[in-house]
């Protein structure tokens, strides 16, 4: 292991050394390692590659610069102001022997289970080998989150964040990327981190688990967390392929809350069409507004989180909504947090990643199926994330019961039964760590 790796890009300046190598090569595209098709050609009669157009055009004529990107050795240290669990203990303990043993690791921790924090025993040891690692989240908004917490406890260590308008990876010791950045490196890194790997749009796409391949060293290892986990997952783990552990409770040792169902009779035409709120609904948000809990409230699509926001504001409620097509998310969840608006309609946005400190969540239209089990499960986990309140209402409204319905509440108990048999819940009692 040396400081020598190789970066590829288009666009870096020429005072580095370089190798190159042509986009397209046996056709096998270079730069995603997708198979090129011989008919895959453009109006100059050449192969180009259609997996990574997005990232722009690549030829059997482009050439890619691959770059040596060297980092200055330093000593690094892990300040942590807090201590960990007994299980968080044990779950460093096995991210440390998987990264040490060059083996595939799977954290499969319950939302709020403190998955970032276990793993900094095991980031500052391969730190202190000089070897550099990636952090990898499937979501832009998350990446200057977790860019923040990292630098809180490697004081020393250079971390850096890497999406769409942030490319600047010079001198990092922790890159902290979207997967879809990846395309970027070639034999780069000796650990990537896999956060949310049952998340969109990670899961189920072959060109993100290609790029991920391709930014590992020769015997790099990955290392991925989960709240949940999907088949593909799961056929790994049962070949032996993958070392798992788990964590079926959260930090603060509560019991993880069990969403309730509500049957609302033709619940979306109320909202859509007659722009109007269920009594339920109104007697539910009045409840919570009463006990000052503030509301998140999950939507299925954009359009309806317009329309439910509009209702909500003509009935008295202070509401505003972020979607994927807000410009200013950071913003709102700010105000949010200063209680400057009492309901947060979302869409799937905020499915992961957010924490808010004592909320309730509804989930509207629960039977859409951009509901599934993940997303459901991950929405769950949105209450009960701190010790002040480890526990917070949620409320599926919909007008029939659906698979991923049953499902995640089913997986929600599981948990519960394993935390409790493992002895992780302490029945209401205060935590001693
Ligand atoms: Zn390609």
């Amino acid at each position: 292991m040396g400081d020598f790796f190789m970066i590829e890009t288009l666009i870096r300046p020429l005072e580095k050394t370089c190798q190159t190598v042509l986009g397209i090569l046996e056709n096998k595209c270079q730069r995603c390692g997708a198979i090129v098709d011989l008919d895959n050609r453009d109006g100059y009669g050449q192969l180009y590659c259609r997996e990574c157009l997005a990232f722009g055009k690549i030829t059997e004529k482009t050439t890619l610069f691959r770059y040596e990107r060297i980092i200055a050795r330093k000593a690094h240290t892990l300040i942590l102001p807090f201590t960990l669990s007994k299980k968080q203990n044990e779950a460093s303990r096995f991210v440390v022997n998987c990264l040490n043993q060059k083996q595939i690791g799977f954290l499969h921790a319950v939302c709020g289970a403190g998955k970032t924090e276990i793993l900094y025993a095991g980031m500052l040891d391969t730190l202190k080998k000089g070897e550099r690692i990636c952090f990898a989240i499937p979501r832009r908004d998350i990446v200057n989150d977790i860019v923040l917490r990292l630098k809180s406890v490697f004081p020393n260590s250079v971390i850096k964040p890497l999406h769409a308008n942030a490319k600047d990876d010079d001198n990092a010791d922790i890159v902290v990327s979207t997967i879809h950045q990846l395309i970027r490196y070639y034999h780069e890194f000796d650990v990537i981190i896999l956060d949310e790997i049952d998340a969109f749009p990670f899961r189920g796409d072959p060109l993100l688990h290609r790029l991920v391949k391709k930014a590992l060293t020769i015997d790099g290892v990955s290392f991925l967390m989960s709240a949940t986990i999907d088949s593909e997952l799961a056929q790994r783990i049962h070949r032996g392929l993958i070392k798992t552990f788990t964590i079926s409770a959260r930090f603060h040792g509560q019991s993880l809350d069990i969403p309730q169902i509500i049957n609302v009779m033709e619940l979306n035409t109320i909202i859509q069409k007659d722009h109007n709120l269920p009594a339920v609904i109104i007697k539910w948000l009045n409840y919570q507004q009463n006990n000052q809990i503030q509301v998140l409230m999950f939507v299925p699509t954009i359009k309806y989180g317009i329309l439910l926001t509009e209702t909500l504001r003509l009935k008295g409620f202070l509401a505003t909504f972020v979607s994927s097509k807000s410009n200013d998310t950071t913003d709102v969840i700010g105000h949010f947090r200063k209680a400057k608006w009492n309901v947060l309609v979302t869409t799937t946005i905020l499915e992961r990643g957010v924490t808010f400190s004592n909320v309730a969540v509804a989930v509207m239209a629960t039977d859409n199926q951009i509901f599934d089990i993940d997303t459901l499960v991950q929405i769950c986990g949105r209450v009960g994330r701190s010790w002040e309140f480890p526990h917070g209402e949620i409320v599926y409204f919909c007008e029939e019961k659906t698979t991923a319905i049953i499902k995640s509440i089913r997986y929600i108990k599981k948990m519960n039964r394993q935390g409790k048999r493992e002895g992780l819940l302490n029945n209401g009692m205060p935590n001693l760590r």
